[in-house]
């Protein structure tokens, strides 16, 4: 049997709208994950977080291949905020 609807338990009249970041705080977000995301050695910035802490760099640089096109941006560091908000 599965277990109850938990939504019994939330009051909808008690419910607040989500909150919604400042400009400064999806800046300083974008810049977390750039700085996540971007290889110390090629300086690509890929789509996803890379294993600094483990490798240090990108796969392709560890490895020495060329990565797949579109799988990231070739950007100077202070990245550009285009989150829309
Ligand atoms: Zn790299």
């Amino acid at each position: 049997m599965p277990p109850p609807d938990p939504g019994f338990l939330l009051r909808v009249d008690l419910a607040r709208p989500k909150r919604t970041p400042t400009l400064a705080q999806e800046l300083a977000l974008d810049h977390a994950m750039a700085a996540r995301s971007t290889c110390p050695k090629c300086s690509r910035r890929y789509d996803f977080c890379l294993p600094l802490r483990t490798v240090g760099s990108c796969d392709p640089c560890a490895q020495g291949y060329e990565p797949t096109p579109g799988t990231y941006v070739l950007s100077p560091m202070p990245v550009a905020h285009r989150l829309a908000a």
